[in-house]
């Protein structure tokens, strides 16, 4: 039991985490004061909310400080307790240091304040597919008349379901989505089971390299008591598990789409099966589900199945409700979906594509297509994914900041597909980029928002970059009909 009363923490970041970890501590009789860097009209409502609670907030631009205004440490702070997309770089974090100061971030207080019957916590991360993973692994757990919810980075609060604050109530166990920022400022997470589903390049200008990338996701392995789960085609995280340092009797746990070895999950002849958790050591595997219980079936989903299925199978799952929680389960929006037919092209949203990575996945799905890609690169090089990709490509359409970097992969690798550089980053550059794309399709095409970079040069979010794109969709067809 950590002793709050009177204990001075600094909370960083008004935002999602923020305001309600500076309201628990407040509630636990902790003296907090939130630092904001920005102090526009939203950050001024939501301070003054706070401070009407007797919370203490320092903005930055606004109240005579600079955009320096989190740079230093509130006198006496004992505790930092930040967002996790603070940048580790930031001075506030240096002075922490020197103050000899903890920093936590929002998945480490959540850790913390779990409480004496804390309920196990089955967590995924990976460069893609967390989001889908957790959901499939919350709708198994469901099959099997668990009280679970999915939460973290997913969007959820994990510390309301910790507290077993509404709608909560009593959970039996958590699927949570951990992001490598929160991984990053969260050293003593213990969870039950862990998955890293893949490592690719991704985030890199935060965490300053691939391998420091890498051991951020790593730490979710950190003792862990029954299973690592890793991607049998992804050494990288096959290499995590070996580095982790986990509990005795911790076994690793492969998933692959092939056959799969002794302490395997695969797929043999469109069955989805288990050799890992086998009773009494039988050397027959356990089958879980059919392919075609997935949706989308489609090969990088059936990984996101397989991992969910050894979280759930390692929590004490029954096949039963593997199969009845996957066909339960439906993608989210923007995640590969189909959005109309026109003129016999098929178009499709995966605005979620925000990396190389999943882009490659969604790529690989359809031929030929002509791509409508770029949006804030975050420090990734596109040669791999346009040589990988460059085959099925009948054009490309390039919108947003460093449209650049992939167009100058595309003269690389790919020099004969078309390519239309709409030099635009406004938001009205959707429509005009969908007209385009249907100016290069051919009946039988299609035309594939997979923009491999992030949204928020000409967006608010990947959601509305999504929206945007049907919406044109919708447009054309209605002028076409
Ligand atoms: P995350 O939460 O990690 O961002 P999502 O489940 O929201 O992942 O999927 C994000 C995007 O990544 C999807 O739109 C899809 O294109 C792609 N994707 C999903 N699963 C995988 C996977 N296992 N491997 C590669 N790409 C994937």
């Amino acid at each position: 039991e950590l002793d709050w009363q009177g204990k001075r923490v600094t909370v960083a970041g008004l935002g999602v985490s923020g305001i309600p970890a500076a309201r628990v501590l407040h509630g636990l009789g902790a003296v907090v004061t939130v630092v904001n860097d920005g102090a526009d009209e939203r950050a001024q409502a939501q301070a003054a909310e706070l401070e009407a609670e007797g919370i203490a907030v320092r903005l930055g631009d606004a109240r005579g400080g600079s955009a320096q205004g989190c740079s230093t440490l509130p006198e006496g702070t004992e505790l930092v307790v930040t967002a996790p997309g603070w940048k580790p770089d930031k001075p506030i974090f240096a002075a922490a240091a020197e103050a000899g100061v903890e920093v936590w971030g929002d998945v480490e207080l959540a850790w913390r304040l779990r409480g004496p019957d804390a309920v196990p916590w089955l967590a995924v991360t990976g460069t893609n597919g967390k989001t889908t993973t957790v959901r499939m692994l919350a709708s198994i757990l469901e099959a099997a008349g668990l009280k679970t919810a999915a939460v973290g980075n997913i969007g959820v609060s994990l510390l309301d379901a910790v507290l077993g604050n509404d709608p909560y109530g009593d959970l039996d166990v958590l699927a949570v989505e951990l992001s490598s920022y929160q991984l990053h400022w969260a050293p003593s997470l213990r969870a039950h089971s862990a998955a890293v589903l893949n490592l690719a390049p991704d985030h890199l200008d935060w965490h300053g390299s691939m391998a420091a990338y890498a051991a951020d996701k790593g730490r979710v392995y950190a003792g862990n008591t029954v299973a690592c789960v890793y991607n049998a085609a992804d050494p990288a995280t096959e290499d995590l598990v070996r580095e982790a340092d986990v509990e005795e009797g911790c076994r690793a746990i492969g998933f692959t789409l092939g056959t799969p070895g002794p302490s395997q999950l695969g797929v043999v002849e469109g069955i989805l099966v288990d050799r890992a958790f086998v009773p009494n050591r039988q050397k027959q595997a356990q089958e879980l589900a059919e392919v075609s219980d997935v949706d989308p079936p489609a090969p990088h989903n059936i990984a996101n199945a397989l991992a969910a299925a050894a979280l759930a199978r390692a929590y004490g799952v029954e096949p039963a409700a593997v199969r009845d929680g996957l066909r339960a389960f439906r993608p989210d929006a923007h995640r590969i979906e189909f959005v109309a037919e026109v003129d016999g092209v098929a178009y499709v949203d995966d605005s979620k594509a925000t990396n190389t990575h999943a882009t490659e996945a969604s790529l690989a799905a359809y031929d030929p297509i002509v791509w409508i890609a770029g949006g804030l690169a975050k420090g990734a090089t596109f040669d791999e994914l346009v040589e990988r990709s460059a085959q099925r490509l009948r054009g490309v359409v390039l919108i947003g900041a460093d449209r650049a970097l992939i167009r100058e992969a595309l003269a690389r690798h790919a020099p004969e597909v078309p390519v239309v550089d709409l030099d635009r980053t406004d938001t009205g550059a959707m429509p005009a980029a969908v007209r385009e794309a249907a100016g290069l399709a051919r009946p039988g095409d299609t035309v594939l928002l997979a923009p491999a970079c992030a949204s928020m040069d000409m967006f608010a979010n990947y959601n509305k970059r999504g929206e945007a794109f049907a919406d044109a969709v919708r447009g054309l067809a209605a002028e076409r009909a």
